[in-house]
């Protein structure tokens, strides 16, 4: 699953429970004598009339009535608006975690895997699918016009990841490489941007196969693109997506847009292992599922544009977030989390399991080396296929295969050294104090922590690697030395004389920070402004998110920070500066209304203007990945800067668009789109901003939408804004996403910030989320 948050309805249950019940076995009926139903905990309980006796095999059958509620859970409607203008139902599932059992009557926890027939009554004019192929179609006697599918049993599984989609859906169909069918689904003005999803699915579908060892085992593979669904979600053979998380359009969607498309399709496909044939044996374990989900997502992704560098993305997009998510003791947590109620599911589905679960698999393919993961990896499914698991059983086949594979010393196992980065939560800051030489090091490891006010308690079994300028080496990422969790600092020879940096954590491929003495940091300062290219590009990210993050935790100083930040007039990589950005993005929102704040943004606009000159708004065919994001990136921090020229184009840009309204997609490159249209609306007038909204009115792709909505909170103009709001929770459809936009984009303007909340507008928002019976949340991307 997408990492959203879904809230359980509680009185959903009371509708939908079992009409009468009966258990026999042969002849005699021997229900209930008295069945009791407790809602709070979701359980029913039947008292027998006998006692059933062991080793008899007995029937049981419920009369179960259910309703189709649209809150996105259990077995759910939802609609969309077809060309003509008509409203069109689906109807469609979402069990995890635990919707099954508002859809029939089951044993709804992942252990009991269980054979599921699915039988689905339909109008001749939709189509049903399922996690099964279909077998034959029969009419429903008694009802003209209505048709049963008979779907073929599923292997064992658990309910959560049943699944049947209700639609009148298009279908664009294409084969895998074992010449299994893989089809896809969407309303059918659509359609024609399923191409990419059908170009790549099928092909990372067979890479996991062929990277595990282990076949993907289901007779097809269904994917739909459904308006109303929520993230995506990985039903074993027919995985649902929300559109823009399937769909691809070149005309209007960004070069980010595509990546996004396909990490989630990789996810989703991943899961088919991770999670569907192997499944967590309870929800505590849930990182099982998700963390490899996010991991694999990146070698899917890898796999198929291998000239993304993906797995270097990895890094800022993973790793960093969620060092930053797991300092903050708010949101910190174990990675292993008790999970006692149903309520208590949602709590973990966010980014410690996904992120930090995602970093520590790669933290322990580099502690193994990939071949001897890969191997233990293998094993591990191959023994728990159609089964369940829990974190044990993985650190036992990864420490055979470590053992057998010498890669893992004979006398350490992966269960010590990673219970203390799972059952525990948080991680350490390693701090590298040099000797007066500079030969030797004390190393020592702490919890960090934003409040800086760590008992000093917890330790970790850290995976030490590092290199120095004498000899650089920046690809041996196993690991050099282990600091165990009963060392609180250890000493390490053999450095360089002190003229000469070291690097620890070499590609941060661990999950901790590095402090260093004030003379290695100088030196590293003294090479990224010489020469950065000396220092590996992932280094050199990690260098500035680790100085950033021990600054705003108070081991370090702003005012050094500021000098590492002022080297990046000379970075040409796009991750140094992604990760980069990220933290001066936080500056500028604690600067803003302070005195710093003017000649901060000054010295913003120096670091960013050479990059903005290097690509100002010209889209070239010929540019990488790489490259679009820098562009991305200098466009959207220049004019938000209010660099003159970079204003200046966005509006004419802008104005070009006015005159001729059609031919957006001739004018502006989706990937500057956003910019252009914010910056546009931030320095026009209401002309801009009553365009935009026709344009958005107008627009039928999602992720146009999104985009004009959130470029219409750009606005300065106070009045205009506020007559946006009310009109908008007045009048707009019930869809939540369209006001994440708009919040997204008010939340960007500090002048539309102070009027959203002095006006109370917020509130009318949120009292209208409420009446709608939904939890405010925004979208998660
Ligand atoms: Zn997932």
């Amino acid at each position: 699953m997408r990492e959203i948050r879904r809230d359980e309805p509680s009185q959903n249950f009371n509708r939908n429970c079992p009409q009468s019940i009966t258990l026999f076995e042969g002849g005699p009926d021997i229900s209930t004598k008295i069945t009791i139903v407790d809602y709070d905990h979701q359980f029913y309980y039947v008292l027998l009339k006998e006692e059933l006796e062991p080793g008899r095999t007995y029937n049981f059958s419920l009369d179960f009535e259910s309703y189709l509620d649209t809150d996105g859970t259990g077995f759910f409607r939802s609609s969309y608006i077809d060309e003509e203008g008509r409203e069109i139902p689906v109807a469609l599932t979402q069990f995890e975690a635990n919707g099954a059992r508002r859809a029939f009557p089951c044993f709804d926890e992942p252990s009991f895997k269980a054979t599921f027939e699915c039988h689905i009554a339909r109008e001749e004019s939709m189509s049903a699918l399922s996690n099964m192929p279909l077998v034959e179609t029969s009419p429903v006697e008694g009802q003209e016009g209505w048709l049963w599918d008979h779907f073929r049993a599923t292997p064992s599984m658990s309910t959560y990841l049943v699944a049947f989609v209700v639609s009148d859906f298009a279908s664009n169909v294409t084969e895998t490489a074992e010449g299994l069918p893989y089809t896809a689904w969407c309303r059918n003005q659509e359609i024609k941007h399923s191409n990419y999803a059908l170009d790549m699915g099928p092909e990372v579908l067979t890479f996991y196969a062929e990277y595990l060892r282990v076949p993907y085992l289901m007779p097809k593979m269904d994917i739909a693109a459904v308006v109303g669904f929520e993230g995506a979600m990985e039903n074993w053979g027919m995985i649902i997506y929300e559109e823009d998380f399937m769909l691809f359009d070149p005309e209007v969607q960004t070069e980010a847009d595509k990546q996004q498309v396909t990490k989630v399709i990789s996810h989703e496909t991943s899961h088919q292992w991770f999670g569907d044939l192997v499944t967590m044996g309870w929800w505590s374990h849930l990182w099982l599922n998700e963390g490899f989900a996010k991991y694999m997502e990146y070698l899917g992704a890898n796999h198929v544009h291998p000239e993304w560098n993906m797995l270097d993305q990895f890094v800022v997009d993973v790793v960093q977030y969620a060092l930053e998510v797991d300092s903050d003791e708010t949101h910190s947590h174990p990675v292993i989390q008790n999970v006692s109620s149903t309520e208590d599911i949602s709590t973990i589905i966010d980014d410690i399991t996904y992120k930090k679960g995602g970093s520590l698999n790669r933290m322990m393919n580099h502690i193994l080396t990939e071949q001897t993961f890969v191997e233990g990896i293998n094993s591990y499914l191959m023994e728990y296929q159609y089964n369940n698991a829990y974190q044990d059983y993985l650190f036992e086949h990864l420490t055979i295969a470590g053992h057998e594979d010498g890669n893992l010393p004979q006398d350490m196992t992966m269960k010590q050294v990673m219970d203390s980065w799972t059952l525990q939560a948080g991680y350490p800051v390693v701090t590298v104090n040099r000797s007066e030489d500079g030969t030797s090091a004390i190393v020592s490891q702490k919890r960090f922590l934003f409040s800086n006010e760590s008992t000093d308690e917890e330790t970790w079994w850290v995976p030490l690697t590092y290199t120095s300028q004498d000899n650089p080496d920046f690809h041996h990422t196993q690991t050099m030395i282990w600091m165990t969790d009963e060392e609180r600092e250890i000493t390490i020879g053999s450095l360089p004389q002190k003229d000469q940096w070291v690097v620890f954590n070499i590609q941060e491929t661990g999950f901790y920070r590095v402090n260093y003495d004030d003379n290695n940091w100088d030196l590293l300062l003294q090479q990224l402004e010489t020469d950065p290219e000396a220092i590996h590009h992932l280094n050199r990210a990690q260098i500035l998110d680790d100085y950033a993050h021990l600054s705003r935790a108070g081991y370090l100083s702003y005012s050094s920070a500021m000098d590492f930040f002022a080297y990046l007039r000379k970075e040409r990589e796009y991750l140094p500066w992604a990760s980069a950005l990220n933290h001066l993005d936080y500056m500028e929102l604690m600067l803003s209304d302070t005195a710093p704040n003017e000649p901060f943004k000054k010295f913003l606009l120096d670091l960013i203007v050479p990059l903005y000159e290097e690509f100002g708004f010209e889209v070239k065919d010929n540019m990488d990945q790489q490259e679009q994001f820098k562009q991305m990136l200098a466009i959207a921090w220049a004019c938000d800067l209010g660099h003159e020229n970079c204003i200046e184009n966005a509006r004419r840009l802008f104005n070009d668009w006015m005159e001729s309204p059609d031919e957006v997609n001739s004018f502006i490159s989706p990937n500057i789109r956003a910019t252009v249209y914010c910056s546009a609306i931030a320095e026009g007038t209401v002309n801009e901003w009553n365009f935009a909204w026709n344009q958005y009115l107008r627009s039928s792709s999602q992720s146009e939408k999104h985009r004009i909505l959130e470029a219409l909170g750009c606005s300065r103009d106070a009045e205009v804004l506020l007559k946006f709001l009310i009109s908008l929770a007045k009048n707009i459809s019930e869809d939540l996403d369209e006001y994440a936009s708009l919040l997204i984009g008010l939340s960007k303007q500090k002048v539309s910030e102070n009027i959203a909340w002095r006006e109370n507008n917020y509130d009318v928002i949120l009292h209208w989320l409420q009446e709608h019976n939904y939890a405010p949340s925004l979208r998660n991307i």
